[in-house]
């Protein structure tokens, strides 16, 4: 049965990308870079989630509200923009684009799915897709966790950032950095009281010597 959903799933992307291939006169190179990003970050949170989903969550957070955030990140980084640059529904908002913006998008989109699969291996099992601590939880403080306390986080800025350079319309592309901060505010916070109230002193000393996004320039 999965396997089955796996290969349709495959085959849906096929789809997608001969779609793509296709109007790609209309919506420009940057769309199929936004695609081939959009497959790589699949591929590498994939197997971080079949080797999590067995493990045991001691406690959850939030959960309906993280449920509705969650829709409205997937929103805003694939079905708004894909639906937009399969079907042309949001056409009356395209706009030139150029071609300085996509490049700097291409280069944003690589930053961040690299910060995104350093992270995913940093943290582990630890990782999780909402708010939660699992059984046995540890608090990671090295890799790209050194110097900040949302790496994750920093490289879905990078990504959605890339989305907005390289889809030239003015709500697909913004779309994903409008969800993504959305969540990031009513997460955040929440999250960091989360590991404050497990982790007590060791998060606060964690807090005191790192940022959120990016690391401290002395
Ligand atoms: N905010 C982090 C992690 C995102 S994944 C980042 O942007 O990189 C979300 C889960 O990671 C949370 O449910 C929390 O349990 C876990 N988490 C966040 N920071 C962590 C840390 N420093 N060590 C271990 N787990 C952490």
């Amino acid at each position: 049965m999965i396997r089955h959903r796996q290969l349709l799933f495959w085959v849906f992307l096929v789809v997608l990308g001969a779609c793509l291939i296709w109007r790609l006169p209309i919506n420009g190179w940057g769309s199929l870079i936004w695609f081939t990003g959009s497959v790589a970050l699949f591929v590498i949170r994939h197997p971080h989630q079949t080797k999590t989903q067995d493990m045991v969550t001691a406690q959850r957070f939030n959960a309906g509200t993280e449920q509705l955030l969650l829709i409205l990140v997937t929103l805003g980084m694939q079905v708004i923009p894909g639906v937009h640059l399969v079907t042309g529904l949001l056409e009356f908002a395209d706009h030139a684009g150029g071609t300085v913006a996509p490049a700097i998008g291409f280069f944003a989109l690589l930053t961040g799915l690299w910060l995104f699969w350093r992270s995913h291996v940093d943290l582990g099992r630890n990782w999780s897709v909402t708010l939660e601590l699992r059984q046995y939880h540890g608090l990671i403080t090295k890799g790209v966790y050194t110097h900040i306390r949302h790496p994750m986080y920093t490289a879905i800025f990078l990504i959605s950032t890339a989305q907005l350079l390289l889809i030239a319309n003015w709500i697909a592309g913004p779309a994903a950095l409008i969800a993504f901060s959305l969540m990031c505010i009513f997460r955040i916070p929440q999250e960091e009281r989360m590991m404050k109230e497990q982790f007590g002193d060791r998060y606060q000393q964690y807090m005191d010597r790192t940022r959120r996004f990016f690391p401290k320039v002395y």
